[in-house]
Formats: structure tokens, C-alpha cells, sequence
């Protein structure tokens, strides 16, 4: 699943050719840096391998996130609908800019549910944020047919699934705009960093001033450049860039490897008729960084859940109902509005009465569900061994579940 996986002298190589330079800053010391650019480089790297037009990196994908919607407009009083099943960061980008975040049901494609999303249109709403979680997409069609009709603008969170493709397009580059993390622990790694990815040169161009406090970078140096708006400091440093241009060049190699070692998982799994798989949307294909399957129940699942611990494989099968990180049942500082300072009411207010909300249906999804964390470094042997334990248990659950039913 991570690129750190795969650590070796390819990422060495790179940064050490920054370290040569001590050059670690992506703008500017042209003379210095003797033509060393890994960020640019990379920029470059990730639009021939994504099939995009431009990317600006960032310092992370909460930043990029952050950047695209500060690009797209999107601020004070606008509403964002993103799903209940995703990473904090999602809410938190909407919240940064001043947005609303609202929050609306998964289905078995473990992302958005366009019915749900149309069901939460106001006149408010700005933007459709699905989140492509655990390498697969939210059904991209509908969503499009949906921004279309109500002139919203969507807004891809492809952090978790980069290299996944939809009608032969990757993810992060179908939408008005798209972002990738390469946080530690993402399919490739800057051990921190984000892209934001477009096809619209304009909103490239404020992408690229936000993320340095709005410099238009069109100066003879940077002390010449003008600031045609307010922007921050989301740059990332030539060190963190370098890493990433080791690992996108090894993300083919990461992708086949984290296919086959699905497929093996999912044949295994495939023979317990009471288990179903995460559902692809048509035209979709899985990065397979994960597998996430189904079982009958709540209770079967969380039985199954407790037998793994026991049996000390729980770790990489995530159980994201119970997830502080992921799924809304956990987000309390999110629904007592927790902040450190001073916000709107409009916000807050929001917020509160999240906590009176419920999503039975997102709750019959993600009861149910555990993703297996699918790793690089599995010998053939090691995932059939990891699939049969699994298997093991999960009949065993189910025999005793039949039982007491009988
Ligand atoms: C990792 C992640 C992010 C943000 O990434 P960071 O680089 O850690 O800030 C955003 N959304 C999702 C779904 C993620 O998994």
C-alpha cells in the first residue's frame, strides 16, 4: 500500500542531489542551485503520468485541498457537500476557507451516493467533494450529471486512490480540479506533500500564488514579483519533492504489485458466499490499495473484528466504524464545533447540529465493512496465508452465527 514500502537507493539518489546543492527552497538561488528543480520536475512528472494539464505542489493534501478551494472561489457561506465516510482532513480544508462543510451518505461504492447528494442541494451549495476512498472512486457520471444541472463545481479528494482510473481517466484529474496527498503513509510518498491537478490554466495560476503568499512569480526575482492577492505558505521544500520523484517512478511497479496481491485476497475471500465486496462504479478500476468486503451483519462483522485481535491479524484490517479518524460516529470535536478561537455562527451552529443527525444508511454500510490494507512487501505465500487465517475465521463466526440462529 505505501510507497515507503519500497524505500531505497532511487529516493537517496534524489535527495542527496539537493543536498549537494543545499539549495532547499523550490523558488529562486537560480545560480546556486545549478539547475537542480526537483519540485518543478515533479510537477512535470505528475501531469505526464496523470494526464492532466497543470499541478502545483503543496506541503501536504490537507494544503492542496485547501488550494483548489480557494481557487474554485469557494469561501464565506458556501456550502460543500462531501461524504460521512472519509479522512478529518476533508472537513478541515472545507472549514479553513470559511466554508460549510455537509455532510451526506455513502453507499456500497464506500463513497458518495449521488441520491443522497442531490437530496442535500441548497441554494447555498457551491461544490460536490466526493472522496475516493481506499483506491477506489464515487460514481463520477452522476456527480458530474449533478454539478451540470446546478452549476456546481466538483471538486475531486483523490488522496487515497492515486493511480486508480475512471473511463480510462485517473482520478483527481476528471474534476474542475483534483488533489493527491503523498503523505507517509499514501500509495507514493514525499513524507509530506500534495498536488492540486487542473486542466483550467487560471486556476493553475492562482493555485501556484496561494500556495506562496500570492507572489505571481512573474518577477526577475521574488523581491520583484507583485501579489495580485492574499495567499500563505503551503509551499513544499526540494527535499520532500525529491522523494517524490523517486517514488512516482516507481508507481507502476507499486500498482501491479498491489493488484495481484488483491486478487489473490479477493479469490480467497470469494469462496465464503456470505461475504461481499466493495462495489466499482461502472467504468472504474481500483487502485487496490485495499481490499473492503462486506459481511451479513453488524453483529457477524464486529464478532469477526474481536476473533482477528485475538488472533493477532487485526493490524491492517481496518474496521473504520470504530475509527476516530474516519467515519462521522467519532467525530465529536467536529460536532461540539471545538475550536481553538473565535468562529462564525453560521458555522458553529452547523456543526452542532451534526450531533443530532444520524446516517443509518452510511451506518449499514460501514457496520459491515473491514478493508484489508493490501502491503508491497507480501510474498505470494505471505497474502494466501493472510487471506486463508481470515477466511478461517470468518467461517467460523458464521458457523456459530448459523447455530445460534438455527
Ligand atoms: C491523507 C488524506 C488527506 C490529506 O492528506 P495529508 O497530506 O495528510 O494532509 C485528505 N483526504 C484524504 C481522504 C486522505 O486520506
Amino acid at each position: 500500500m505505501p510507497g515507503f514500502e519500497f524505500w531505497g537507493d532511487e529516493e537517496r539518489k534524489e535527495v542527496n542531489d539537493v543536498l549537494e546543492t543545499g539549495i532547499l527552497m523550490r523558488y529562486g538561488f537560480d545560480g546556486p542551485r545549478k539547475g537542480i528543480w526537483k519540485s518543478k520536475e515533479l510537477e512535470t512528472e505528475i501531469c505526464n503520468t496523470f494526464g492532466c494539464k497543470y499541478a502545483q505542489l503543496t506541503s501536504s493534501g490537507t494544503a492542496a485541498l485547501t488550494t483548489a478551494m480557494a481557487a474554485l472561489g469557494i469561501g464565506y457561506g458556501d456550502e460543500v457537500i462531501m461524504p460521512t465516510f472519509t479522512f478529518v482532513a476533508s472537513f478541515e480544508a472545507v472549514i479553513s476557507v470559511g466554508a460549510i462543510p455537509v455532510l451526506v451518505d455513502i453507499n456500497e461504492t464506500l463513497t458518495l451516493d449521488p441520491l443522497a447528494v442531490r437530496a442535500a442541494i441548497t441554494p447555498k451549495t457551491r461544490c460536490i467533494m466526493p472522496v475516493h476512498m481506499c483506491g477506489s472512486m464515487a460514481d463520477l457520471e452522476a456527480l458530474m450529471d449533478i454539478c451540470r444541472e446546478h452549476n456546481l463545481v466538483l471538486l475531486e479528494d483523490a488522496c487515497q486512490s492515486i493511480g486508480a482510473t475512471y473511463n480510462g481517466k485517473k482520478v483527481g484529474t476528471i474534476g474542475d480540479a483534483g488533489t493527491f496527498s503523498f503523505d507517509f503513509v499514501k500509495t507514493i510518498t514525499c513524507g509530506e506533500g500534495g498536488v492540486v491537478m487542473t486542466n483550467n490554466e487560471s486556476l493553475y495560476v492562482k493555485c501556484d500564488g496561494y500556495t506562496d503568499h500570492g507572489h505571481d512569480h512573474a518577477g526577475v526575482d521574488r523581491g520583484a514579483d507583485l501579489h495580485p492577492f492574499i495567499g500563505y505558505n503551503y509551499r513544499i521544500s526540494e527535499l520532500h519533492a525529491a522523494v517524490g520523484l523517486a517514488q512516482i517512478r516507481k508507481l507502476d511497479q507499486f500498482l501491479e504489485i498491489q493488484r495481484a496481491n488483491q486478487s489473490v485476497l479477493k479469490n480467497i475471500l470469494s469462496a465464503i458466499p456470505e461475504i461481499t465486496f466493495r462495489e466499482i462504479p461502472d467504468g472504474g478500476v481500483d487502485s487496490c490499495t485495499f481490499l473492503s468486503w462486506f459481511l451479513p451483519t453488524e453483529e457477524i462483522t464486529k464478532t469477526v473484528v474481536e476473533q482477528l485481535k485475538e488472533a493477532g491479524i487485526l493490524a491492517g484490517n481496518f474496521y473504520w466504524y470504530n475509527n476516530n479518524w474516519h467515519y462521522i460516529s467519532k467525530w465529536d470535536h467536529l460536532k461540539n464545533a471545538d475550536f481553538l478561537n473565535g468562529q462564525g455562527t453560521e458555522i458553529t451552529n452547523t456543526l452542532k447540529q451534526l450531533a443530532t443527525k444520524s446516517f443509518p444508511a452510511s451506518d449499514r454500510v460501514m457496520s459491515r465493512c473491514i478493508s484489508t490494507a493490501i502491503s508491497l512487501g507480501w510474498s505470494e505465500s505471505q497474502v494466501n496465508e493472510k487471506g486463508e487465517k481470515i477466511a478461517d475465521i470468518v467461517k467460523q463466526v458464521l458457523s456459530k452465527t448459523m447455530v445460534t440462529m438455527g
